[in-house]
């Protein structure tokens, strides 16, 4: 019997992307792979970490290690990211921090939160797309999200309401955007908060990146610039994911909410209702690596990415031809390509892993209405110089190919 014809309405959105398909060749011998959005393994703290998990796992601390506990995280975890967040302009108490598994988790609760089938999302056009994966399960309405002050907010509540609902947060990725690599401006960031409290929507604000810049001068948090105008976290309306994936380590899965007390609490409801809590030792750890060693292990990752992003951001000047644009990040770990607009991506993508060896993500999967079709992310953080200019040059070369 197929229980396919039971499955609940959402799991028509819920779709295996293209980009995870396309990944799982990349196993291949001998790829040369622009393509993974992953931290360099080499950079992992990983004596800092086995030293820590030896120190939860003994004595008195294993029992609590090992143990569950409370759904809004580990309390000396907290205490430190409301140091962290203090730093960048976010004054806040520990009830105003949730720890999560990873900050996709909180994007799923932020969706579970607030969208109801038909409500609308604004987002960038293109995003995430972890967070559209996130979102699609409450099958919400997409609306382009501008934060150049060009777009009224009275003609996003007209077209939200003409699809049927109400929109609910605005949700973009402030620093050195996945799969862009750009920052919003400071203006821009007001422009946002404008337009949301016009509106009366949340803004998700999700700051994966934002440790990783390389120059250029820091915008505060879309949380901080909001906190300034309305005098505490308490009346802000925006909400800040944080995590420890692209600083530390991903696979140990820990990020954080930073919101006002209302907020944490519905999403430690919804934590208690899902998974509990994020792994006890897990958390433990993190916390002992972030105040032993956060600031130099960050300023080793920095150094490291920001070669890579110079000699890639070289390699491209040298090999692209006449027609390729791409964005100068400032931070993270993408560089986005716009092609000729008679290329297309994928179709690059299938002949570069056929002919070249080389692989990147097609950028559609990003575009919430599949337009996008000739851009292209590349990935730095994983590839040495040498491996960046051979890569560069067998994609100008693809390229060229198919522009004959
Ligand atoms: N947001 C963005 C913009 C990302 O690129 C990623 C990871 N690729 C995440 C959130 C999720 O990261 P994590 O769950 O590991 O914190």
């Amino acid at each position: 019997m197929g229980l396919d014809t039971i499955f609940a309405t959402r799991i028509a959105r819920m779709k295996a992307s293209e980009i995870r398909e396309l990944l799982k060749l990349l196993d291949r011998p001998g790829i040369l792979s622009f393509a993974g959005g992953i931290p360099d393994p080499a950079l992992f703290p990983s004596d800092a970490f086995a030293a820590a998990f030896a120190d939860v796992l003994s004595g008195n601390k294993a029992g609590q290690a090992l143990q569950y506990s409370v759904s809004e995280g580990y309390m000396p975890l907290r205490q430190w990211i409301v140091g962290q967040m203090a730093a960048i302009g976010v004054p806040c108490t520990v009830d105003n921090i949730l720890i999560t598994s990873g900050s996709q988790q909180a994007l799923d609760y932020l969706g579970k939160l607030f969208l109801s089938p038909g409500d609308t999302a604004l987002v960038g056009w293109p995003t995430y797309m972890g967070a559209l994966g996130a979102f699609n399960a409450y099958e919400p309405v997409y609306d382009q999200l501008s934060v150049n002050g060009n777009r009224s907010p009275a003609s996003y509540a007209e077209a939200a309401e003409a699809a049927g609902g109400r929109a609910k947060f605005a949700y973009l990725s402030a620093d050195f955007a996945n799969p862009t690599g750009e920052t919003v401006s400071r203006a821009g960031r007001e422009n946002l908060l404008d337009m949301a409290a016009a509106l009366d929507i949340a803004v998700i604000e999700d700051a994966a990146y934002q440790a990783l810049r390389y120059d250029g001068a820091p915008v505060p948090p879309v949380l901080a610039l909001e906190i300034e105008r309305c005098g505490g976290i308490e009346a802000a309306r925006t909400i800040y994911c944080g995590s420890f994936s692209k600083t530390l380590s991903p696979g140990l899965r820990v990020g954080w909410v930073c919101a006002a007390k209302p907020v944490i609490s519905q999403l430690v409801l919804m934590k208690q209702a899902a998974d509990l809590h994020s792994a006890t030792a897990n958390q433990m750890a993190v916390a002992e690596v972030a105040v032993q060693c956060f600031d130099t292990h960050i300023e080793r990752v920095r150094a490291t990415y920001k070669a890579r992003r110079d000699a890639m951001l070289t390699a491209l000047t040298r090999e692209m031809p006449e027609g390729v644009t791409w964005s100068r990040p400032e931070g993270g770990m993408f560089i986005w390509l716009t092609l000729p607009a008679a290329l297309d991506g994928a179709t690059l993508l299938a002949r570069a892993l056929e002919v070249h060896n080389l692989a990147f993500v097609p950028g559609r999967a990003f575009f919430p209405d599949g337009s996008g079709g000739n851009t292209i992310r590349l990935s730095f953080s994983c590839a040495d110089a040498a491996m960046i200019d051979d890569g560069m040059a067998r994609l100008g070369a693809v390229i060229r190919e198919a522009l004959a």
